[in-house]
């Protein structure tokens, strides 16, 4: 039952109690008029009564005085009393309409009618002493029978005033009784009211000041000490108590959200700090392979919960290929696929296909989309050189995601800046290691290649050769036909060396017209084989200028192996040296280093 509702009930008791209590005080008061009426009508009975007893003695008096005085005044008084006697019969008649009941109205009646029995006999006695029969006139009023006439008459009234003491002293007794019950019932009810009240009174204290404050005062406590799982109490009462729960509510509600902005910065700056780290190690990485190795660490620290993976473009074949992947992605299992597949490459923006609005899948993930997918391009000058994929996980709040995306975007920015770096230092590295003319590496890259290789011949004591190529009269073919022509027959002699490439073997342009290639693994036999099929490759050369015939080429051999020629390190010039001495001896021939060449590079 609603507090109100009890209240409302103590409230209507109480009134009704109230009600109840002054109408029995009204009854008593009621009983206490009865009683009064009773004693009121017991004194008017006797004022009405009291003269009956002493006129009939006075009346006898006069009536005796005169038969003895004969003294006519008596008469005259002896009349004046008899008529007052009439006026108290007359009186004494309306006894029986003042309330005087049929017993009480016998008795008087019988003593006033004895008492006219002895007015009979007065006024036989005086009308005897008017007739001069004074004797016979004494003889009545003194005589035995008159005077027991005259006690009877007074035993009666007597009798009557004693029923009527009995009446009114009962009556008096019965209200009295009643009055004291009435008094009793309303002094209960009004004790019974007070204590109701009271209980009301406390109730309403308890229930609804007390409880309360004590109940909002531990919920405020507990909230200035940041504990906002205490719950303020529902309190719909419409006072100050009912306000001051609202307000403790309130304060409640912007504390959680006050916690929740703490929380959710403190979520950013942990976000942001990891993506920070993760753009100064991207910054630091030398291979692609570094990038993947910290973009797999990262992401799912980054994005908890989006599984994902990182696809970088293969630009020889034009694919996405897989680079790594994270929290076990459900979809797109492929492991690479053509950048037309997915339509975040093919618009150059972010594709989030599953939404409350009509979306397409793209086709890398199976042209359907289960669950929810981004896919984020990575782009550098507007070019897509990569792709992150992530899957969206599940009963993430919109704030939540939102914010996700917002770094996703970050992340895949920061990697898509970092790709593209390392690809330009690639690329970079590869034009400041690489011949443009020919597309054969350069004297630097040989230098570092061949610093490499002999330290892995010599640890490992393996084979290997090293060809000195020098194009024959080159200088002619600038003199005559132009230097483009003779960057024509340069062309034309590195494509022979490309492909006669294996794949361990090397072929470099040191420089000018000169050539070399480095042949690790191979022994002199082997090399040498080599180096004939290449002099064959170029003498078999018809190289055109502006529709000119260039004329033949031929080129100078020098060839030296390790270790038939000594150390690994001196093998260079050891082919250089043969090199020469092929040009002493004619040119177009192969010359294999001596152990003089190696001995001269020693010394
Ligand atoms: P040899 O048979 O003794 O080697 O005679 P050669 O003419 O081949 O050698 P020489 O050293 O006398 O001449 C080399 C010439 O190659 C000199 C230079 O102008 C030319 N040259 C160097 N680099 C290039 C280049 O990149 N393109 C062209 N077209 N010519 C070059
Ligand atoms: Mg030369
Ligand atoms: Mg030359």
């Amino acid at each position: 039952m609603r507090l109100s509702t009890i209240t409302n009930y103590a409230y209507g008791a109480t009134v009704f109690l109230t009600l109840a209590s002054g109408t029995v005080m009204l009854m008593a008061s009621s009983a206490e008029q009865t009683e009064r009426a009773a004693v009121e009508q017991r004194s008017a009975f006797d004022q009405m009564t009291a003269t009956l007893e002493e006129d009939v003695y006075r009346q006898t008096e006069q009536a005796r005085s005169f038969v003895i005085t004969g003294d006519p005044t008596h008469v005259i008084a002896y009349r004046r009393e008899k008529a007052e006697l009439h006026s108290v019969e007359q009186r004494v008649a309306h006894l029986q309409d003042a309330g005087a009941n049929i017993s009480e109205l016998g008795a008087l009646k019988q003593a006033l009618r004895w008492a006219d029995a002895l007015v009979d006999e007065q006024e036989a006695a005086i009308q005897a002493a008017q007739k001069g029969d004074g004797e016979t006139g004494r003889k009545i009023l003194f005589g035995d029978e008159y005077g027991r006439e005259l006690d009877r008459v007074a035993a009666q009234v007597g009798k009557f005033q004693y029923m009527l003491d009995q009446r009114t002293e009962a009556s008096v007794r019965r209200a009295t009784d009643t009055a004291r019950q009435w008094r009793f019932m309303s002094e209960l009810m009004l004790g019974a009211t007070a204590l109701l009240f009271l209980c009301v009174l406390y109730f309403i204290l308890k229930q609804r000041i007390l409880r309360p404050v004590v109940r909002l005062s531990d919920v405020v406590t507990r909230l200035a000490a940041q504990d906002f799982a205490a719950v303020p109490p529902e309190l719909p009462q419409v006072d100050e108590i009912g306000d001051m729960a609202q307000a403790v509510r309130i304060f409640r509600e912007n504390g959680l959200e006050r916690q929740r902005l703490e929380q959710e910065r403190d979520a950013d700056r942990v976000t942001r700090d990891q993506l920070s780290r993760m753009t100064q190690r991207l910054q630091g990485c030398d291979s692609i392979g570094d990038l993947v190795d910290i973009v797999g660490r990262f992401a799912p620290e980054i994005a908890p919960g989006f599984a994902g993976r990182l696809y970088i473009q293969d630009m020889r074949r034009n694919a996405m290929v897989q680079a790594c992947q994270w929290l076990e992605p459900r979809q797109s299992q492929a492991p690479e696929f053509a950048p037309s597949a997915c339509w975040a490459l093919r618009r150059g923006q972010t594709h989030k296909p599953t939404g409350e609005l009509i979306d397409i899948p793209c086709e890398h993930l199976g042209g359907q989309s289960a669950i929810a997918t981004i896919c984020i391009p990575l782009t550098a000058q507007g070019e897509s050189i990569g792709l992150l994929y992530f899957e969206q996980p599940d009963n993430v709040p919109a704030d939540q995601l939102n914010r996700a995306e917002k770094y996703l975007e970050m992340l895949a920015e920061n990697i898509g800046l970092a790709l593209a770096n390392l690809r330009l230092r690639d690329a970079l590295r590869q034009m400041a290691m690489a011949d443009p003319l020919t597309g054969l590496a350069n004297r630097r890259r040989f230098d570092a290649v061949f610093k490499e290789q002999i330290a892995l011949a010599e640890s490992k004591d393996a084979p290997m050769a090293c060809l000195m190529i020098d194009i024959d009269h080159f200088k002619r073919f600038n003199d005559n036909h132009g230097h483009d022509a003779g960057d024509a027959v340069l062309r034309a002699v590195g494509d022979v060396l490309h492909e006669a490439l294996r794949e361990k073997d090397c072929a470099f342009r040191l420089g000018g017209e000169e050539f070399v290639l480095l042949m690790p693994g191979f022994n002199l036999d082997q090399a040498l084989d080599r180096a004939r099929m290449v002099q064959q490759k170029i003498q078999d050369l018809r190289v055109e200028h502006r529709g000119d015939e260039l004329g033949p080429v031929t080129a100078s051999f020098g060839l030296a192996a390790f270790p038939d020629h000594g150390r690994a390190e001196t093998l260079l010039r050891t082919a250089d040296a043969a090199l020469l001495r092929a040009k002493s001896q004619g040119r177009d021939r192969i010359v294999i280093a001596t152990v003089r060449d190696a001995a001269s590079q020693v010394a």
